[in-house]
């Protein structure tokens, strides 16, 4: 699950992470408001704010969804038109306001799960503020990694050492190290699988602090944070997922054109793999779960369908615990209820199978039992389309 920036500045300030204060608003009045609000406060920023797109996607900066105002009413008039924008698809529903810092360096701190080392890996860059996906490609000796130990958690020289790498100075690499330990503490406590601060900004008094917030929280940790669960943000999620989500499907939206629509998430990661093996791309990972009943196959094909990258759908199914009859109906009772705009290609086998391919047959439907037969059908069929 992802958090909005506004969000997770909450959570890593709560965390004694320094982050200047900001408001959130959702008319461009509003934005004005607050923006004459923290110039009132003081702070030292002379009554200049930055207004921000609070959207799940990165690179607002470059998508014109950060801006500078140097006073209330051009903060509205910034606000007005990134409230009216899409960025990477997602419509700006609401405008972080906070008051804007005089940077002096950029730096990039970020921690992630990695699966190689198995530990939670923190990063750091002196080229922040930038992609660090670009620095990552271009300059990759420009970022340095320390495997954590969860342990022990992220020890003081452990920090220090990383912290020299971005600050000559000793008292901003004191900042920048105590940062990170607390960057660790707020990543292990609420379960993230990626937390970021992009920039890490040093001011020209020599102030650390952090002026960006990236949080993903893994979803096998909400019933344990229901704090966090609560974050949760419908508006701001991909159509598709949130109905997924509410027909208790397993569902990822990917880029590609081949509909997979699988019982069980191995056999879900083995059909993916197959059709890009065949030349394919998936367009979404569909896990319909082991124990099927004929509605969640009608709402795995409502989804699939409605997304317009879809050429072509790829049932597979191998038949267990879920039956094929099941699949079968619920494909059938799918095409009663809308159109399928696509061709459907069928794989199903195992418990059920000889009536399944009745049902299918009767309705006008072909089954295939081969894996290999199917992919490569399907792969064909989006190709064609
Ligand atoms: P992102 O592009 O989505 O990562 O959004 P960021 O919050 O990281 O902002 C992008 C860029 O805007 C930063 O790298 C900074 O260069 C600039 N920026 C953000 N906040 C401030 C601020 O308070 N003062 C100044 N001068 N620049 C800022
Ligand atoms: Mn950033």
């Amino acid at each position: 699950m992802n958090l909005h920036e506004y969000q997770a500045r909450d959570i890593l300030r709560r965390y004694g992470i320094p982050i200047p204060p900001g408001e959130v608003a959702e008319t461009p009045e509003q934005a004005r408001e607050i923006a004459q609000r923290l110039a009132g406060t003081g702070g030292g920023s002379g009554g200049r704010v930055v207004v921000k797109a609070q959207v799940h996607a990165g690179g607002r900066g470059k998508a014109g969804g950060v801006k500078l105002a140097k006073d209330a009413a051009e903060a509205g008039e910034h606000a007005a038109r990134i409230l009216g924008m899409s960025i990477k698809g997602l419509p700006v529903r609401r405008v972080l306001v906070t008051p804007a810092a005089e940077i002096a360096s950029e730096s990039y701190l970020g921690i992630i799960v990695d699966r190689a080392s198995q530990r939670p890996v923190l990063m750091v860059s002196p080229a922040g503020g930038v992609d660090i996906e670009e620095v990552a490609a271009k300059t990759p000796e420009r970022i340095h990694r320390l495997a954590v130990d969860p342990r022990y958690g992220l020890l003081a020289h452990q920090a220090l050492g990383l912290a020299l790498k971005l600050y000559r100075e000793m008292p901003q690499a004191r900042a920048a190290a105590d940062i990170m330990q607390r960057l660790y503490a707020a990543f292990y406590a609420v379960g993230a699988s990626l937390m970021e601060i992009n920039p890490l900004v040093a001011t020209p008094d020599g102030t650390v602090a952090a002026l960006d917030a990236k949080i993903v929280v893994d979803d096998n940790e909400l019933e344990r944070h229901p704090e966090i669960a609560a974050l949760r943000d419908p508006s701001a999620e991909a159509p598709s997922e949130v109905q997924a989500r509410q027909a208790g499907l397993t569902f990822i939206k990917l880029e590609g054109s081949v509909g997979c629509c699988v019982n069980g998430a191995g056999l879900a990661m083995a059909t993916m793999d197959l059709v890009k093996y065949y030349g394919g791309e998936p367009a979404n990972f569909l896990d319909i779960g082991g124990s099927s009943n004929p509605q969640k196959v009608v709402d795995a094909l409502r989804i699939i369908t409605a997304d317009r990258s879809v050429r072509s759908i790829l049932f597979n199914i191998f038949g267990g615990i879920t039956r094929c009859d099941d699949v079968a109906n619920g494909i059938v009772q799918a095409t009663q209820q809308f159109p399928m705009k696509v061709p459907l290609v069928i794989r199903l086998t195992g418990t059920n199978e000889a009536l399944a391919i009745e049902i299918l047959t009767k309705a006008g439907f072909s089954a295939l039992t081969d894996m290999d037969e199917a992919v490569k059908q399907a792969v064909a069929k989006a190709r064609a389309a």
